[in-house]
């Protein structure tokens, strides 16, 4: 059987930014010198460093080890989205999503209260600012579940974030998982198959990539990089 597979990437140009489980995490030793490297260097200070971004195309299962962290490591603080997509069977208001309408999202965005949005495969999500810079202030690991531009847009405001791809085992598994939900018109499959394209290309942006081949492997790895017991 395979196991969740940590795979170090070589992403911020090319420096070895990565870590699996007891190897040193990124910002921790100096990739030129080895020598322990300042705990934090960014305008950010050491705060940004407790951000975690899990990324990944749709359906490859960044909301299931979500739930499965939410569930076995309540103190990982999840930051919980604004979307304009209507809830799915079983979604609760501000439990997976907070649910808005397109006036309610413009006035978020217009009034700078998100981290950062974006629009996918016709719906906005976007990231509620003030929590999440409140939990980083507390020193609490935070950990955001969003897609590729969102994961971008915190990549360039918040450099010490530490940034993971969740890739599917294979192409076929990702179509039979998002075939297969049974949630989604046709045509929203299509186009999230075509943003899955996209989004895989991108894995190299990504300072490490977790494979999905097992939700609670995935997490222990996910809690081993960001450091949480
Ligand atoms: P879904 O509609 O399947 O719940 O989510 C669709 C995509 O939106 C997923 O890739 C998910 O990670 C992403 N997403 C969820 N919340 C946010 C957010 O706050 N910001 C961004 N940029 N993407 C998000």
């Amino acid at each position: 059987m395979r196991t969740a597979d940590a795979r170090l990437a070589g992403g911020r140009g090319g420096q070895a930014a990565a870590a699996g489980p007891g190897l040193p995490g990124p910002g921790t030793t100096s990739p030129v010198s080895g020598a322990p490297a300042p705990e934090c260097s960014s305008q950010h200070g050491p705060l940004a460093r407790r951000l975690t971004v899990l990324s990944g195309p749709s359906g490859v299962g960044k909301s299931t080890v979500v739930a499965e962290i939410r569930r076995s490591h309540p103190r990982v603080w999840l930051s919980v989205s604004v979307t304009t997509r209507a809830p799915r069977p079983g979604e609760t208001d501000g439990v997976q999503y907070f649910f808005v309408d397109d006036a309610g999202f413009d006035r978020l965005v217009d009034g700078g209260e998100l981290l950062e949005w974006a629009e996918f495969a016709g719906n906005r999500y976007g990231t509620p600012r003030r929590p999440v810079e409140e939990r980083l202030s507390r020193g609490e690991p935070v950990l955001l579940e969003i897609d590729l531009q969102g994961a971008r847009q915190v990549r360039r405001s918040m450099t010490e974030a530490l940034l993971v791809f969740l890739a599917p085992p294979s192409w076929a598994e990702l179509v039979r998982r998002l075939t297969g939900r049974g949630t989604e018109a046709p045509e929203v499959i299509e186009r999230r198959l075509e943003a899955a394209r996209v989004e895989l290309a991108a894995e190299k942006e990504f300072d490490v990539t977790l494979v999905n081949t097992s939700v609670r492997d995935v997490c222990d790895e996910l809690l081993a990089l960001m450091a949480v017991q």
